[in-house]
């Protein structure tokens, strides 16, 4: 059955609260007790490194510290963020208004704003940013697009001499099938020898399922490290309806945002290939 008007919006209400909120408060006690602070982060291993969010948002949510580590490492010169699409099949609650009169197209343009002054937030050059055109008129995932673009920046790289590192959602260990789908890009590519070095960010509770040895963390470790990760999910979290801004990314996964607000150094948790999958 398909709820309607104020029963539906209780239910989904009813539905953040027990699954985001109560669950990600647990998450969040267990993760402060057993997340003891970095003394530096990992090196990542290419001279260049790639990020590829499938969704505006997953970049902050999951992997600002270990941008902020690449940016810090290799330079903003050698760091790129590939937003894989645009994420026009948001839900955000409670609606901005007017949500439900906007076109796929106008729900993606406005997600593809809080996106791109996020990495600016975060210290990404602008024309490192990377947007991927959403080839279809609803939610598309993009992947050929994704690999195609992994393959132009690896061979770039290569061009001047430098390694690289490719970053992507896991493919295996998430509940999201499309940032799996997403993962499979990297994982694929590292299979057939096209690149040669891959991690895999996950949500923070899945780090239970991989072992030690496959975990790498990233931290914020310094102050503008901090600083540059709050003034990004700001750009995700603002409200400001005159300026075009209304906090889609906070609204479709408020609870995702109160879990990386609550660790005080926003731990990124990614895998390396070896896990299965
Ligand atoms: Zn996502």
């Amino acid at each position: 059955m398909r709820l309607r008007g104020p029963v539906r919006l209780a239910a989904r209400a009813a539905a953040w609260a027990a699954g985001s909120g109560l669950a990600l408060a647990s998450v969040a006690l267990a993760l402060d007790v057993a997340e003891p602070a970095l003394a530096h982060n990992p090196e990542l291993a290419g001279d260049v490194v790639a990020f590829y969010p499938e969704h505006p948002d997953d970049e902050v949510l999951w992997g600002a510290s270990a941008i902020r580590a690449a940016l810090d490492e290799k330079g903003a010169d050698n760091v790129y963020v590939v937003l894989v699409s645009q994420g026009r099949g948001a839900d955000p609650l409670p609606r901005p208004a007017g949500w439900d009169a906007l076109s796929p197209a106008e729900r993606g343009a406005l997600r593809v704003t809080e996106f791109r002054a996020a990495m600016h937030a975060l210290g990404l050059l602008d024309d490192h940013v990377i947007v991927l055109p959403d080839t279809v008129p609803g939610p598309a995932d993009n992947y050929a697009e994704m690999r195609t673009t992994a393959l132009e920046l690896q061979r770039a790289a290569e061009r001047q001499g430098k390694s690289m590192t490719h970053v992507a959602h896991s493919y295996v260990l998430d509940s999201n099938a499309l940032h799996r789908g997403d993962g499979q890009v990297i994982r694929s590519l590292l299979d057939e020898h096209e690149i040669t070095s891959a991690l895999f960010w996950i949500k923070p509770w899945y780090r239970f399922r991989v072992p030690a040895a496959d975990l790498v963390r990233f931290q914020s470790l310094t102050q503008a490290d901090v600083d540059a990760v709050r003034a990004a999910i700001r750009e995700y979290t603002t409200s400001d309806p005159a300026d075009g801004r209304f906090a889609i990314g906070f609204r479709s996964t408020p609870g995702y945002f109160a879990l990386l607000q609550m660790d005080p150094r926003m731990t990124s948790v990614l895998h390396t290939a070896a896990v299965a999958g």
